[in-house]
């Protein structure tokens, strides 16, 4: 797990450093990344729930990030929110919105991050992969490697992250499609939205899938991953 990637990895975007806010701009995934969504979106692959365990994983490294940086660092804590992760459920929507207080990302971090191989296990899923002759041989690497943040999409049409690093005065908006080879990066302008600091998550589940926005559901995977996690975990219900 590095902290982050720098300029490792090529955006196709060109850089925008306008002071106005910028409408919406469109990044066509590394090639790599579009296939394995590609495998992820069409895998037949049964054990979706891992995507919770995941994505609080990543909320989990996020908040030991800041936690690292903030002992020589202390002004990262200023904005004095607690360590911690919420996850809601809304039922009727069938949406899981995942909310961690954690060290956040830039809008370049969301490019290289999110856009790109960059964690070595998804790496090694992909030579796996080639190296594999049976193409659907993906059913058994998927559960043996984990694909990170891109589980999501085993069970979401679309994901909404709007991160905010300590970093950088604007909060980013990143979001991406199932079935899409490019994904959309904004400035987050909905004052609803806006966090002090960290990631907020958002899956739009897929119709088959919304059952996973049950609370019932959802507290009984954390109650099995919540042991691994040394912050806390709260869950709640988005009002009917
Ligand atoms: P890994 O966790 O193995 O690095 P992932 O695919 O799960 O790989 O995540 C890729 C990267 O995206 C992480 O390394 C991290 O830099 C970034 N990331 C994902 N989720 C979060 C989050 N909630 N807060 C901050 N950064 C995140
Ligand atoms: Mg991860």
């Amino acid at each position: 797990n590095g902290l982050f990637f720098g300029s490792r990895y090529e955006s196709t975007a060109a850089a925008s450093d306008s002071s106005a806010t910028p409408p919406a701009e469109s990044y066509e995934y590394q090639a790599e990344v579009s296939r394995l969504l590609d495998l992820i979106v069409n895998s037949l692959y049964s054990n979706k729930e891992v995507f919770l365990r995941e994505l609080i994983s990543n909320a989990s490294d996020a908040l030991d990030k800041l936690r690292f940086l903030s002992v020589t660092e202390p002004e990262l804590l200023k904005d004095a929110v607690d360590l911690d992760i919420r996850i809601q459920t809304d039922k009727d929507n069938g949406i899981v919105t995942i909310i961690d207080t954690g060290i956040g990302m830039t809008r370049q971090e969301l490019v290289d991050c999110l856009g790109t191989i960059a964690q070595s296990g998804t790496a090694k899923f992909l030579k796996a992969l080639k190296d594999s002759k049976d193409a659907v041989g993906d059913n058994n690497l998927i559960g043996q490697f984990g694909v990170g943040f891109y589980s999501a999409f085993l069970v979401s049409d679309k994901v909404v992250v709007s991160s905010k690093s300590p970093k950088s005065d604007k909060q980013y908006v990143w979001e991406g499609e199932a079935n899409s080879s490019s994904y959309t990066i904004r400035e987050e302008t909905d004052p609803e939205k806006l966090i002090p600091r960290g990631t907020r998550l958002t899956l739009y589940l897929k119709r088959d899938d919304k059952g996973f926005a049950h609370p019932e559901r959802v507290e009984k995977l954390v109650k099995n991953y919540s042991q691994f996690v040394s912050f806390p975990i709260y869950t709640w219900q988005e009002k009917g």
